[in-house]
């Protein structure tokens, strides 16, 4: 991801039609069993904009089913030619094409995210992960193995089966695409939770993913909260697979729920507390820019956000009056507005969540030298701030903000850092600035990260792996690795005859 351009966007719809509420199982759309709906918001104003049908058990187990009779042997799908499956993957990334002015407009009306950002990255990527694995469909392909005694040996490379997908609320549209993707690439069916912040836009996908072409029951979209709909997945025994991204309080639930219904396979991303890790022979001007926008982007709200900013002592008082000096500079406001740089944050919880954080940073004697309030009287806005002279001890240096909040710690040497970044319970990514080939090659081998960027941050492309180490989750996603989770290796053996008969 790379900060959006600001100009040469087509023009948001600042007003998107919300057309899709429903369950969406085989296809169609359905009201939830129970009856019930519940409310989306507009972060920018705290309004209701929408009441989404409520799914729980009893539609989890109707999607359940139409999954399972999707993946039924000899069905439709089964059946299908594996490069029609990337055709489908296709038709569905040229519909998104198609439609993407309204669906970055929607994103941007229900999460709060900059239109400018959903345009540019959250659909630029999710258009691009539905291709990358489009690419893939007919290129999984098993090994011929020399097996001991007369006997023909090969693997095939087979689908899970139902793979259950609970999806956060902070990237809802690039979520759904890196869930779907490798899935349905490999031949799964899938029963997919959107977060109940933001079910929007997935809804609006379901009705693309109908209109591409994909068989009835591939997907299904059940909308509604995790207590409810999201373990009623986790804990179902018809479910092969669950794929969770969100926080690791909610990882331990998902896997205690799948060990304890039926052992389903597990994949999770969870939460991180990244190390960015800037040396003074850096090119400063690029660090402060690059770790501000590794910090600030998506309104803090990444899981691998830059969030322990260890800057080399010589040059930590510059860094950080950069840094407070960019900070200032931030737009923030309205996110329609193709100049904001940051929107409100998702929800009245999180911006709750964050204020008490920051209020934290100050009573355990961090220094605040920018933002720590609210921005204006309206809506979730959190001024960008900016903290000094963190301790790595310190509640906002171990705990995941998940906001407009930069850390900013200070290091003096190599053998130091290493351990410092390390003393963490999470490990999804890390940053090395600098311009020593050899410290960046030492610490991409020392960090204990699924990711290590060097002289750059927050690159997600769909063909490299993304994951955690550690507390930051189980699995990869992303690249030629993320197939391994959608795929069950069967050995096949033949016997061999030893002459003609
Ligand atoms: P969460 O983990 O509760 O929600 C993520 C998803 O899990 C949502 O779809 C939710 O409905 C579902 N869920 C919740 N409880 C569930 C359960 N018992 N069983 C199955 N699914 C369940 O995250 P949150 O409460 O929205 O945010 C809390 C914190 O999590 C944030 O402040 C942030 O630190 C972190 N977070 C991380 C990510 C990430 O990308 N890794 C995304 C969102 C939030
Ligand atoms: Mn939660």
């Amino acid at each position: 991801m790379s900060a959006a351009p600001s100009s040469g966007l087509p023009s948001p719809q600042t007003n998107p039609e919300i057309l899709y509420t429903g369950v969406f199982i085989n296809n169609e759309w359905h009201n939830s069993v129970s009856g019930k709906t519940f409310p989306v918001y507009n972060p920018s104003t705290g309004e209701a904009i929408a009441n989404i049908q409520a799914a729980e058990k009893e539609d989890v187990n109707k999607a359940v089913k139409a999954a399972q009779n999707a993946f039924q042997l000899g069905s439709t799908w089964r059946t299908m030619n594996a490069s029609s499956r990337g055709n489908l993957l296709n038709r569905l990334a040229d519909l998104m094409e198609r439609d993407r002015v309204y669906l970055a407009s929607l994103e941007t009306l229900n999460n709060g995210k900059p239109y400018s950002a959903a345009y540019a990255a959250d659909l630029e990527l999710s258009i691009k992960c539905l291709r990358y694995y489009a690419g893939w469909a007919d290129k999984v392909q098993g090994k011929t193995i020399p097996v001991d005694g007369s006997f023909f040996a090969f693997t095939r490379h087979e689908p899970v089966g139902v793979c259950g997908q609970i999806i956060p609320w902070n990237f809802p549209l690039l979520m759904q695409a890196w869930k779907l993707g490798p899935a349905l690439a490999t031949g799964n069916t899938v029963v997919m939770k959107p977060a109940e912040q933001t079910p929007l836009t997935a809804l609006y996908v379901a009705e693309l993913i109908k209109e591409a072409g994909f068989p009835p029951g591939v997907v299904n979209i059940v909308p509604g909260f995790g207590p409810t709909a999201g373990a009623a997945i986790a804990s179902h025994k018809g479910v092969d697979k669950v794929a969770f991204t969100g926080s690791t309080e909610i990882g331990h639930l998902v896997m205690t729920a799948a060990a304890q219904s039926n052992l389903k396979r597990v994949t999770l991303e969870l939460g991180g507390k990244s190390p960015n890790i800037i040396f003074k022979d850096c090119d400063l001007d690029h660090a402060v820019e690059t770790a501000h926008f590794g910090l600030f982007f998506n309104q803090g709200q990444c899981c691998c956000a830059g969030s322990r900013i260890f800057v080399e002592d010589s040059i930590y008082d510059e860094f950080v009056e950069r840094s407070v000096e960019r900070a200032k500079k931030r737009n923030v406001g309205n996110p329609f507005d193709l100049n904001v740089e940051q929107g409100p944050q998702v929800d009245e919880d999180q911006f709750k969540k964050i204020l008490a954080l920051i209020d934290t940073g100050k009573r355990e004697g961090a220094k605040l030298l920018t933002g720590g309030q609210r921005y204006g009287d309206r809506g979730y806005f959190i001024q960008p701030t900016v903290f000094a002279d963190v301790k790595d001890d310190m509640t906002i240096a171990r705990e995941e903000i998940f906001g407009p909040v930069q850390q900013i710690l200070k290091f003096s040497s190599m053998e130091e850092i290493v351990e410092r970044a390390n003393k963490t319970i999470y490990g999804l990514a890390a940053a090395v600035f600098t311009k020593d080939l050899d410290k960046a090659m030492y610490l991409s081998q020392g960090l204990r990260a699924g990711t290590v960027w060097i002289n750059c941050y927050d690159v997600l492309e769909a063909q490299t792996p993304f994951g955690g180490f550690k507390m930051s989750g189980i699995g990869r996603e992303l690249g030629e690795y993320g197939l391994q989770a959608y795929t069950e290796v069967k050995s096949v053996i033949v016997k061999m005859p030893q002459k003609n008969s």
